[in-house]
């Protein structure tokens, strides 16, 4: 009898093994593609992070490399798809997971960001190149035949957030502070919540069409307005609980934003959201 079992389970011990050999190299494949959004605009997405590149005759500007690997497989394909050098490479904030891998494009490129990055990467090490040029309000960089307008608006979900406008393109190019149809990011760490809600008021008064996120769906102006309004009811619905004297429990609780129950992540960081509201809103207010 022995015998009989034992090379069954050997052959759905083999089996499973297969499967799982199977999972993990399907998890370890990272998704990556390239999609034109317009013009001479495109976007780079590796796994749930979306980048964008301008191609002009005389070469072409990239933002966030994502990591390593990730921008090494765009440098090939920016080499297999145009005839031109990569000139520019622009960084969104200070944030690892955007610009991580910089230094793959830094023996061809210049590589720009706001001045507070600058203490971030440098101070953190952050494994990226370290910006060459920086700037404090507004700086365009120019090449070939088109542009790029960059502009600081304020605090947001760093201290260095930038927004790329591609005035032919008629887009921009917003990273962390804004998103299309979705939650803001867990509990909003690291985020300047009362500066936030003025700097998307400023990316509201920006003249564009296209609104390409660093994460989930493009969408269009009036998306910065609906996630600007989230943020604003989310802090009116917490703000006037906490003056009441409520716990951050029966809050999370209470607060159920049911105008934005179809948003993406709703289910999974409502709550989380509502406890970095509640956060934010203990640093910064004086009650009586
Ligand atoms: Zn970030």
């Amino acid at each position: 009898m022995k015998r009989m079992i034992r090379p069954v389970l050997a052959a759905a011990l083999a089996a499973v093994m297969t499967l799982g050999a199977g999972l993990a190299l399907a998890q370890s494949q990272p998704t990556r593609a390239i999609t034109r959004i317009a013009g001479d605009l495109y976007r780079f997405q590796n796994n749930f992070h979306y980048s964008v590149f301008l191609v002009t005759p005389e070469g072409i500007i990239v933002t966030d490399p994502i990591n390593s690997e990730a921008a090494t497989w765009l440098k090939g394909e920016l080499a297999k798809r145009f005839s031109v050098p990569v000139k520019y490479l622009i960084y969104s904030h200070n944030h690892a997971d955007h610009i991580a891998g910089g230094e793959v494009f830094a023996d061809t490129a210049t590589v720009v960001a706001h001045v507070n990055a600058m203490a971030h990467i440098a101070g953190e090490g952050r494994p990226t190149a370290i910006p060459d040029i920086t700037f404090a309000d507004r700086m365009t960089v120019a090449l070939g035949d088109k542009r790029v307008e960059l502009s600081y608006l304020g605090k947001n979900h760093s201290d260095d957030s930038i927004v790329m406008l591609f005035p032919d393109e008629r887009a921009v190019y917003a990273v962390d502070f804004v998103t299309v149809d979705r939650l803001p990011y867990r509990d909003m760490p690291n985020s300047y919540l009362e500066d936030w809600i003025e700097s998307l008021k400023r990316l509201e008064a920006m003249d564009f069409d296209i609104l390409t996120p660093g994460h989930g769906k493009v969408g269009k102006r009036a998306d910065a307005g609906a996630h600007r309004r989230y943020v604003e009811e989310l802090r009116a619905e917490v703000l006037s609980r906490m003056q009441a004297g409520i716990p951050l429990e029966q809050i999370q609780a209470e607060v159920t934003m049911e105008a934005y129950k179809d948003w993406g992540a709703y289910d999974k960081w409502l709550k989380l959201n509502v406890a970095g509201m509640y956060r934010n809103l203990t640093v910064y207010r004086r009650g009586n």
